[in-house]
């Protein structure tokens, strides 16, 4: 997949401000920390496009990346901040729910799971909210390069038990400093948008 212009749509506070193309767009959403902008950065070639590691307590936004014209990342702001205010934490999920339930664009949401952990309580109500709206989910496990290949079956079942995963949707075992599940990333995103 070869990417030639990437940038910064718009970050929108409220619905008023998405892209009013008609593009696919892919959202990414998983807890501060995961690995998401890294994620990003490796799907897009980029060394620092996607910025790592937003400051908890920042205003939430959703971050539109515009692909070649044809396509729109949509970053999700990380969940999981214990820091961050029950207020806060209400907003994001306002935001972050009404987009996901009502954009037309949207095809399937990449959940992020640190590899190395049991998913947390927060992984389990994305994944459990997503599966509720029907809403299909591309479950990226990060940071695989931190463990020995012997043990990736076993990781990858405590997280799909955890999450009582649906066998029709992908499971990516990824690695944005060695790229293992690079191309697979691709041809499953690729798959949704056309
Ligand atoms: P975000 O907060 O979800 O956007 O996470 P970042 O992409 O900023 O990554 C958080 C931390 O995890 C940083 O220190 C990264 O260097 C590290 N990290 C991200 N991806 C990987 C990976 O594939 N392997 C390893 N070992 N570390 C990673």
């Amino acid at each position: 997949f070869n990417i030639h212009n990437v940038s910064l749509t718009i970050s929108a506070a409220s619905s008023k401000q998405y892209p009013d193309t008609d593009w696919p767009e892919i959202a990414l959403a998983g807890r501060s920390n995961v690995g998401k902008s890294s994620f990003i950065n490796t799907l897009l070639n980029r060394k620092n496009f996607a910025r790592t590691s937003g400051r908890p307590g920042k205003t939430q936004l959703l971050n539109f990346f515009n692909i070649d014209d044809t396509l729109h990342f949509v970053d999700v702001p990380g969940y999981g901040y214990a820091r961050v205010s029950k207020k806060e934490r209400e907003k994001w999920g306002g935001l972050i729910e009404e987009y996901l339930t009502t954009r037309p664009n949207l095809r399937a949401v990449v959940s992020l799971v640190d590899m190395r952990h049991e998913p947390s309580t927060e992984d389990i109500q994305m994944y459990e909210f997503l599966k509720y709206y029907e809403i299909p989910v591309i479950l990226v496990a990060t940071k695989a390069d931190k463990i020995k290949r012997g043990k990736w079956n076993k990781h990858e079942s405590v997280i799909k038990k955890a999450l009582q995963f649906d066998s029709t949707d992908d499971f990516i075992i990824f690695s944005s400093f060695d790229k293992t599940g690079l191309d697979e990333a691709w041809r499953v995103i690729e798959e949704f948008i056309d």
